[in-house]
């Protein structure tokens, strides 16, 4: 707890203010810049970014094809080792990465430390896995007298196109994944998160990556990230977003008259848990907050609905309005605040207008106050409503808003076609202390990550691969061993 206070105390000594720019070898910044400020508090304005401009995209690009080749070149071990060095730093300098995780993504103390943790642990996974399969050629068995030999290699140039919920982690796992690999990098983050993704750049320029091998450009989807996707030069894509977006980048890549492009989408999720009469009404309730409500339900793993068996739902939903007047909603840099705000004004209303749906067509369940000085900031308060079916959600609800839906126990395969047909499959959470219900739920949804008897957020780097299948994403995971094969060539050597 100490530790904990000491860090606190760190963090809300950095405000800022800070800068972004377009990192691109050779252009110095332009100066013309926009203001960024806290969703905690719109009245504080905590630095100034410049966006780039179609000029900017056709430069990166040019730089990162000339110096490709020569980062491909160096020994994986060599690439590893400074990937492993930005690791060091980032921890070294966690304070300042944790309050701009707080700043800019209005991040709750808790989500921006475990964001820097599994940030580092990405960096040093992809350079663990680098070493091991980028190391040395493979030697396959072939006829007598001939020498068969399959070698790994970059693809060329990658863009990163990064969301803002995970502004670090993902940013520098989508970019330490393609570096590892031996690409050259353009990197665009989430127009919300310029800052962040600026701050992680730097880093890993300091740690040794070239300038011209890793540039950034700060800027819109429509305009950078449209760009980027259309041109000739990209061999492949990594993004992580909305399902919409990822169907955009598809069209536009497929619409090039260039080498086909590799596409790793992580895209989004209609999160169910499902809870049978004979699982912990206590543990239900408490998995499925932190499911639906940690970082502001702003986790493409949030629960969204949760289907609970009619025996026990009426206990179910009375604990969980209680535990749910028990939520804190405030300022992300206190410790005592569970949920702060959403991302943005446009994230925000989204929200509202569900809400006001939801009031028309549902139940409400709960709704957690808001303090006066939320009214500052992009808030919504986090509620629970009770609903018919999973067909009421036509789309994602990004936010702290979680559904309640009962069954009965004849209908439990009716529940799992109802999710699979949603046609989402991220994460599925399941309540039961029955073996058979576990076993048939588990095998027959088809979603990327599934969890017994826990909540269903937060994946651990190397132990629990992240990632959905379908709507969901494309698949292999993040943080697991096939994922660097996906920013992978492969050649053959054979020698008579
Ligand atoms: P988004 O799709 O709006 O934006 C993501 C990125 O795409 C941003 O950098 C944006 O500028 C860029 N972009 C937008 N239009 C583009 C275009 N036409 N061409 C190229 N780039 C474009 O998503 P968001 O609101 O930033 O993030 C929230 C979404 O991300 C949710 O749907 C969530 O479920 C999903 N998500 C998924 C995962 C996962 O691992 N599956 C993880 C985090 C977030």
């Amino acid at each position: 707890d100490n530790e904990l206070n000491e860090l606190a105390d760190a963090v809300n000594r950095h405000a800022g203010p800070w800068r972004a720019t377009p990192l691109v070898a050779g252009v110095s910044p332009s100066g013309t810049t926009v203001e960024v400020t806290d969703p905690s508090d719109r009245r504080r304005i905590i630095g100034t970014v410049e966006n780039a401009d179609a000029a900017l995209v056709d430069r990166a690009l040019s730089a990162a094809v000339a110096a490709q080749p020569g980062w491909d070149r160096l020994p994986a071990a060599s690439r590893a080792a400074i990937l492993e060095h930005a690791a060091e730093q980032l921890e070294h300098h966690r304070a300042e990465f944790i309050a701009l995780c707080v700043r800019e993504a209005g991040k709750s103390l808790p989500d921006a430390i475990a964001e820097v943790r599994e940030a580092a642990d990405f960096l040093r996974y992809y350079a663990t896995m680098a070493r091991r399969l980028f190391g040395q050629p493979e030697q396959l068995p072939g006829p007598t007298g001939e020498s068969n030999q399959l070698f790994l290699n970059g693809r060329g140039v990658f863009v990163c196109i990064s969301p803002w919920n995970f502004p670090l982690a993902i940013f520098l796992g989508q970019v330490s994944a393609a570096l590892a690999a031996g690409n050259a990098v353009v990197a665009k983050p989430a127009e919300q998160t310029s800052l962040i993704g600026h701050a992680a750049v730097k880093l890993l320029h300091a740690a040794g990556v070239p300038a011209d091998v890793l540039q950034y450009l700060p800027g819109d989807g429509a305009t950078v990230g449209a760009a980027l996707t259309r041109d000739p030069r990209v061999a492949g894509v990594a993004f992580t977003g909305s399902t919409e977006t990822a169907w955009a980048i598809n069209r536009a890549l497929a619409a090039r008259n260039a080498p086909i492009a590799a596409l790793v989408a992580e895209t989004g999720g209609q999160n169910a848990m499902i809870a049978d009469s004979s699982a912990l009404p206590e543990q239900i309730v408490k998995d499925v907050i932190a499911s639906a409500f940690q970082s502001a339900g702003q986790r493409c793993s949030a629960a969204r609905v949760l289907f609970v068996q009619e025996d026990i739902a009426d206990k179910v939903v009375s604990m969980l309005a209680g535990a749910m007047a028990e939520l804190k909603v405030g300022d992300p840099g206190l410790l005592s605040t569970d949920v702060g705000p959403v991302i943005d004004e446009d994230a925000r209303q989204i929200l509202v207008d569900h809400a006001a749906r939801m009031d028309r067509e549902a139940k409400k369940i709960a709704e957690v106050r808001l303090p006066a000085e939320a009214a500052n900031g992009t808030y919504f308060a986090p509620r629970a409503y009770e609903i018919p079916s999973l067909a009421t959600l036509t789309r994602e609800v990004f936010g702290p808003v979680l559904h309640v839906i009962r069954w009965k126990a004849s209908d439990l395969a009716k529940v799992v076609d109802q999710i699979n047909a949603t046609g989402y499959g991220l994460t599925l959470g399941i309540h039961s202390r029955i073996d058979d219900t576990v076993d048939y739920i588990a095998s027959h949804a088809r979603v990327g990550n599934c969890y017994v008897n826990r909540n269903q957020i937060g994946a651990v780097v190397g132990v629990q691969p992240f990632g959905g299948e379908a709507l969901s994403g494309t698949g292999p995971k993040a943080g697991g061993p096939h994922y660097l094969l996906r920013f992978a060539g492969e050649r053959t050597l054979t020698v008579n």
